[in-house]
């Protein structure tokens, strides 16, 4: 047993150290990333889910790597956060989305995800502000999107943050709704612009009851505060078809399309005739 014990941790430090191999040249590799510009903004549909019309889109996060390819924000943002550099690789992003964002026709708008790592940044609004400048893109045509965990945070410091964004012209969405613990007393007390039903309670609908009803109350919720409601998730006509016996929602999902890099979202608006 006592040889046994000794492979066994043997093999755990083994699998540790690969792994922590594995986790700083992740680290290095997103600096590297960062300095090489290695970041890429892809973008998701908006939809008007009562006319099917697009509205917009939100970007999200790629990171072009040369050695692991296509990574997923799930992996490179938290790494980001605890590394610090998750302010310079979001405005890397919102440069290069602005840019392609002032080429769509001007009704389309922009949504982008901020890290609450960045809303401790008293200079965060600012900052947001001289990226528009410079790119000369109008402040209403941007959405920041603040996940509801943001809320857990400084209240104050999120109240204060989300007036000077709304001071500018930007509209505030609140993202993930219904997987933190919000009260109803934030949501009435931060004036944000809609809210976004988190995609866990939308995909599997109809046949996820308690889906179906968590989806209900935050309509009617949104309908009491008047607050228009962005549903994510919509992978199927069935879970479509729910949402529109509901109220008027904005809509995102696989249905609509997977998140696609600036040229194939270019080639999508010429034949709309919406560039
Ligand atoms: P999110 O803001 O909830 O973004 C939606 C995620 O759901 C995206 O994953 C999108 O590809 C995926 N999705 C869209 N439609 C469907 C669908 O019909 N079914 C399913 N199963 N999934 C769908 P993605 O791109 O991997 O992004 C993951 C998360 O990473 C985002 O979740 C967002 O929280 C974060 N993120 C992305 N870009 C950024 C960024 O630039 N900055 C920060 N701080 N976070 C970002
Ligand atoms: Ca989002
Ligand atoms: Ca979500
Ligand atoms: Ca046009």
């Amino acid at each position: 047993a006592k040889k046994h014990g000794r492979n066994r941790y043997y093999w755990f430090e083994h699998q540790m150290e690969h792994e922590l191999r594995f986790r700083s040249q992740l680290e290095a590799g997103i600096r590297r990333g960062l300095h090489e510009d290695e970041f890429e903004p892809y973008y998701e549909q908006q939809i008007d889910v009562a006319t099917g019309e697009l509205v917009g889109f939100e970007m999200l996060a790629r990171w072009n790597s040369p050695q692991l390819g296509i990574v997923n924000p799930d992996v490179f943002i938290p790494i980001a956060e605890e590394l610090g550099v998750i302010g310079e690789l979001s405005e890397q992003l919102i440069r290069k989305a602005l840019d392609h964002a002032k080429e769509w026709d001007e009704d389309l708008t922009l949504s982008v995800n901020i890290s609450p790592v960045q809303l401790r940044d008293p200079w965060f609004a600012q900052r947001l502000l001289k990226l528009m400048v410079e790119a000369n893109f109008p402040a209403n045509r941007l959405d920041v999107e603040i996940t509801e965990t943001c809320l857990h945070e400084n209240i104050g410091l999120v109240r204060s943050l989300v007036s000077s964004l709304k001071n500018q012209g930007v509209t505030v969405s609140l993202d993930d709704f219904g997987t933190g613990y919000s009260s109803l007393a934030q949501l009435r007390s931060l004036p944000f612009d809609r809210i976004k039903i988190d995609r866990s309670f939308v995909s599997n609908l109809p046949e996820d009851q308690e889906g179906m009803k968590i989806v209900e109350a935050i309509t009617s919720l949104g309908d009491g505060f008047g607050l228009p409601i962005t549903a994510e998730g919509i992978e199927n006509e069935q879970v479509l078809a729910k949402l529109r016996g509901l109220g008027n929602f904005k809509g995102q999902g696989y249905l609509y399309g997977r998140p696609e890099p600036a040229d194939l979202i270019r080639t999508r608006l010429r034949k709309l005739d919406r560039l």
